[in-house]
């Protein structure tokens, strides 16, 4: 049989359902070879991963997955995904109090806002509804939820969490440049994530990939459980074009997404053990 990787999956230390030893576990069941966790920008996942993957026999790989601002276009969010990096390295962990910072910030200045709007939510309570994850708007959501100040979780996004709205502050995001560099000091390999969710045309793809050749993008996901076979296609080629290893994986998120499968995807996604050797042997680690 061939030997399958998965290197695009999330934990609860971000935004999936799995513990890390969870990913590991059901990983082994589903007779992966190798699975990295790519939580949203933290790699507070990783040592119990590690942990996991040698309990139980099974190849694990440090991964994060940033967000990072496009200066261009729309300015989509770009998704840059980490691998095979060390994770107690300087650089990353420097980021990661950076970003945790700047993530703070934001959500004071959330909680003034909705405040402002004659809300009763305090950080306290926003606090306590993360239960030491990272706060997200989620959190925001879901404390006025229970308070009964909107009907559903359409409502309470649609009036007060998103972009436009005025209980919403924007989170500031790293560059892609920056992304790169911190992935790279810490001996891993940055890849872009589902080029197709940008909202990009093709030409407009184009671009931004030779944008982020010129900040050294080793790869990019030609694997990636929503894509359709021209999708595939399409990215296949671009990798080809401009000398980028293949990577991909699932983005498995647990229940949270419960029509995608870790290693399958939704049902088709196989991805050579190949795929990640070859990633493997740019990766500087050790
Ligand atoms: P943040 O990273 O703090 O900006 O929050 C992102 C979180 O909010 C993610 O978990 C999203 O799934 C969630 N989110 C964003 N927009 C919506 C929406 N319109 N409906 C439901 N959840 C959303
Ligand atoms: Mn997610
Ligand atoms: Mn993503
Ligand atoms: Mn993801």
């Amino acid at each position: 049989m061939q030997k399958t990787v998965d290197l695009h999956t999330h934990s609860y230390y971000s935004d999936g359902t799995f513990s890390p030893e969870g990913l590991v576990i059901l990983a082994k069941q589903q007779g992966l070879s190798a699975i990295a966790l790519t939580d949203h920008d933290t790699i507070d996942g990783l040592a119990l991963f590690h942990e996991a993957g040698e309990k139980h026999g099974i190849e694990t790989i440090s991964g994060i997955e940033f967000a990072a601002r496009y200066q261009g276009f729309h300015q989509p969010e770009l998704h840059i995904v980490g691998l095979g990096f060390a994770y107690g390295h300087t650089a990353l962990t420097e980021c990661m109090a950076q970003i945790q910072k700047d993530r703070q910030e934001r959500n004071i200045q959330m909680v003034h806002r909705l405040q402002g709007l004659g809300l009763p939510i305090t950080f306290e309570e926003v606090q306590q509804c993360a239960g030491g994850e990272i706060i997200t708007r989620t959190h925001f959501a879901a404390i006025l939820l229970q308070k009964r100040l909107v009907r559903d979780r359409n409502e309470v996004f649609q009036r007060y969490l998103s972009p436009g709205c005025s209980g919403y502050v924007a989170r500031k995001v790293l560059s892609p440049k920056d992304c790169i560099e911190t992935i790279h000091k810490a001996g891993g390999i940055a890849i872009l994530a589902h080029p197709t969710l940008y909202q990009l045309d093709a030409d407009q793809l184009i671009t931004v990939v030779q944008d982020l050749c010129g900040y050294g993008l080793d790869g990019i996901e030609c694997y990636y459980a929503t894509y359709t076979a021209a999708q595939q296609k399409q990215i296949q080629k671009i990798a080809h074009r401009f000398g980028l290893l293949p990577s991909g994986g699932s983005d498995f998120h647990g229940e949270n997404k419960p029509h995608i499968s870790l290693g399958t995807g939704t049902g088709n996604l196989a991805i050579a053990y190949e795929v990640w050797e070859a990633l493997k042997t740019r990766c500087k680690k050790d």
